[in-house]
């Protein structure tokens, strides 16, 4: 019995089908180390994928899931060959979350880095995405494509998807995004390659960078907070009242999974939370959860556009789903992480 098992088990394996004898279907997450990446490998794996990860760095906090994983650095032609190349025929998915980025501290500095390493990313994957025929292409662009103009209010910032154009990103990080957007739809014309995009708006969740320079705004202050004694002083960057919507890291994936298996090609979509919340709100919902008192500070400092949320109309028209999740929810786990993690570098 147990041996008749060990040769079913050990032949599918061989055989590069699952358990029950089906192909199994294959997927690469480029930036598989990274915080949004490393989710997506585990969740393809929940889904019965053969997954490959590439990444310059393993995954910070947690084990490696992907059934491969190659440290590799995807501004380099040929190290972007190796991550694309199967022994056999084409990955059925690939999805491109490799970039040079982070929060606003480091969007703020970087812009020639960011534009160069990014674009150079994009620019090899998606060629060796087409040459070698992989047959749906997942690329991860991002809120910040959307024109200043339009986000100058806090209270009424507008983010439509059709609302990118004329473009006027605020940072060069939203300009390579447009730059990239664009690259994927001409492969998708010229060579008829099936591409997905989303626009993320602010993701977070346990796992993500929440110190060193380039974390965001929700592990940024869950980090200041779980530092903070009782009725301590934080730091907010800019005047405070500068609005985001933020989004947990399972409804993330849900969206991406639901676009990728949508049976017909979806626009552009936005994927994001419509919960708009100011920072200052959003400092002193942590504290709460923190179960501590702290005073905010407002200090001068890269603080982005003044108003930003997510536009669902067209996500729910086209899949017929939104994120749902509210924002405290989200946060009650991402809080106990980071106090994890500092409570260990202590
Ligand atoms: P992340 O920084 O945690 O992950 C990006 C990964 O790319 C990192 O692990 C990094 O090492 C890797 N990388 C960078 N340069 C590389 C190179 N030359 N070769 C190989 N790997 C390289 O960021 P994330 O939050 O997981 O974001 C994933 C994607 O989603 C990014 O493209 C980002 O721009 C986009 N996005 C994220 C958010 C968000 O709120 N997290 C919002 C909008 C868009």
């Amino acid at each position: 019995m147990l041996l008749s098992f060990g040769l079913w088990f050990f032949g599918s394996i061989l055989l590069g089908t699952n358990l029950f004898g089906v192909q199994q279907k294959t997927a690469l997450v480029c930036g598989g180390g990274g915080f949004i990446g490393y989710h997506l490998v585990n969740k393809y794996k929940e889904e019965g994928y053969w997954v490959r990860g590439v990444d310059l760095k393993e995954p910070e906090f947690g084990p490696i899931y992907a059934d491969e994983f190659l440290i590799a650095d995807l501004r380099d032609p040929v190290a972007a060959k190796k991550a694309v190349f199967l022994e056999k025929g084409s990955f059925d998915e690939v999805c491109q979350l490799a970039a040079n980025m982070g929060g606003m501290g480091f969007l703020a500095y970087h812009d020639a880095e960011i534009m160069h390493d990014s674009a150079l990313i994009n620019l090899n994957v998606l060629e060796e995405c087409r040459k070698t025929g992989v047959k749906k292409v997942f690329y991860s662009s991002s809120a910040c494509i959307y024109p200043l103009r339009n986000q100058l209010d806090p209270e009424n910032p507008k983010c439509s998807e059709d609302s990118a154009y004329p473009a006027d990103p605020d940072t060069e990080y939203g300009w390579e995004k447009l730059f990239s957007e664009r690259l994927y739809l001409s492969y998708m014309r010229d060579y008829g390659m099936d591409v997905r995009i989303m626009r993320f708006h602010n993701v977070f969740g346990p796992q993500e960078t929440w110190e060193g320079g380039r974390e965001k705004a929700p592990a940024a202050l869950c980090r200041k907070i779980a530092e903070a004694k009782e009725g301590d002083e934080i730091q907010i960057w800019g005047k405070g009242d500068q609005t985001r919507s933020f989004l947990f890291i399972d409804e993330c994936l849900e969206g991406i999974r639901r676009l990728m298996l949508a049976p017909v090609r979806p626009p552009i979509l936005n994927l994001g939370s419509e919960e708009k919340i100011s920072i200052n709100d959003l400092a002193l919902l942590i504290a709460k959860i923190a179960g501590k008192q702290v005073y905010l500070k407002n200090v001068p400092g890269p603080e982005g556009v003044r108003g930003r949320n997510s536009d669902n109309a067209k996500i729910q028209e086209v899949l017929h789903w939104q994120p749902t999740a509210s924002l405290e929810s989200g946060l009650r786990k991402l809080y106990p992480w980071v106090l994890q993690q500092v409570e260990g570098k202590r």
